[in-house]
């Protein structure tokens, strides 16, 4: 989906390298951060994965096209597939953060129907239902980085680039944020975050890529910050200790819901399957009452058993009716229409 070929990459005027020699490749689906200290390149990497910016040497291919190949009149349609969120959260000031999300979508020439639908779709998957009409002055740091995260996603990108989103945020609203672009992850977009933020790393144990001065020093799948004794501290060591632990349990949060919703989804399937075969016996005129299947979430949870109750499958209520956080399932539906966990057969786009 992403891969860096023998990527090195010389600004003007400047001796060393910010990039040398990098070379990755990131899977579809994949949750990566690129960590290492200020000026190891981290920027960089996104710049020109974003295409902001070529290499001066090696090649950048992203969701199957090399970069260097892709004409300019094509980039901005190239970038649609992807979306990005910044330390300073790039809001336009002066429009309401449901106009700052619709922003993007007008401007690329989307539909009324499709934005009037996109926009609180993105805004209800950050949380933010009920502040379409405030300006970015009106919000704390952490609401404002949400209003960006929900303009990333509102066209509906297969890859989510994230630069320092935590940055300029607490630690307790940083959490926040970092357990969003796990959702959303976990959700099927593809999601690269550089950070400093020791904390998030090592406890979401997720692929860790790290730079230094430019080159890739490590590429480990479940990792941890590393060896941060030589990297500079954002936040005082006991703060950063309290959001690792936070972290973690944000993290913890969302594997949960996850693991919820496959739970959800096995009882919706046996569900349907029930109602088939209650059909199909009603069909072949059985006299007695379909009978419920035993709760698959019991199953599952792997709670005691209860005895299977004897009652018609339908029209009456289930015999263990299945009370799991309606939200999540809301919340997934979300993300499956705003394509965050549907297949890449997209094309670019018109090429006019
Ligand atoms: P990071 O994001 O990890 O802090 P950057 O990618 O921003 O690192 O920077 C890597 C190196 O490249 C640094 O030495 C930085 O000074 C240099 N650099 C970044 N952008 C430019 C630029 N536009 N012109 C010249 N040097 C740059
Ligand atoms: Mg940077």
């Amino acid at each position: 989906m992403i891969r860096f070929e023998n990527v090195t990459k010389r600004y003007r005027g400047t001796s060393k390298p910010a990039l040398s020699g990098v070379d990755f490749e990131v899977q579809r689906g994949e949750f990566v951060f690129l960590v290492g200290a200020s000026g190891s390149g981290k920027s960089s990497c996104l710049r020109l994965i974003l295409r902001e910016d070529v290499p001066t040497t090696g090649r950048v291919a992203v969701l199957g096209r090399d970069l260097r190949s892709l004409a300019n009149r094509k980039v901005p349609y190239f970038r649609r597939h992807i979306g990005s969120v910044f330390q300073d959260f790039r809001l336009l000031p002066s429009k309401t953060v449901y106009q700052n999300v619709a922003f993007t979508l007008q401007v690329t020439g989307s539909s009324r129907g499709f934005i009037q639908q996109a926009v609180p779709e993105a805004l209800a998957l950050v949380g933010l239902d009920g502040k379409q009409k405030r300006m970015p002055h009106e919000l704390s740091g952490g609401e404002q980085q949400r209003v960006a995260i929900a303009r990333a996603l509102v066209n509906r990108p297969q890859v989510l680039l994230a630069d320092e989103p935590t940055g300029n945020l607490d630690p307790a609203t940083s959490v926040d944020i970092m357990q969003l672009l796990a959702r959303i992850n976990a959700g099927g977009t593809t999601v690269l975050c550089a950070t400093h933020e020791a904390g998030f790393v090592d406890a979401m144990r997720r692929r860790v890529i790290e730079l230094s001065d430019g080159e890739m020093v490590r590429d480990e799948v479940h990792g941890g910050y590393g060896d941060t004794s030589n990297i500079p501290r954002l936040v005082p060591e006991e703060v950063r200790g309290a959001a690792a632990a936070a972290a973690l349990t944000a993290v913890q949060e969302v594997q949960r819901q996850t693991a919820d919703l496959s739970v959800v989804r096995a009882a919706l399937a046996e569900e349907l399957s029930a109602q088939r075969r209650a059909a199909a016996s009603a069909l072949s005129s059985a006299p007695e009452p379909a009978r419920a299947p035993a709760a698959p979430v019991e199953k599952a949870a792997e709670a005691p058993r209860e005895p299977v109750e004897e009652r018609p499958v339908a029209p009456g209520p289930r015999t263990h009716p299945i009370v799991l956080p309606q939200v999540d399932v809301a919340e997934l539906g979300v993300a499956d229409r705003l394509g965050l966990s549907d297949d890449d057969a997209e094309e670019v786009g018109p090429t006019s």
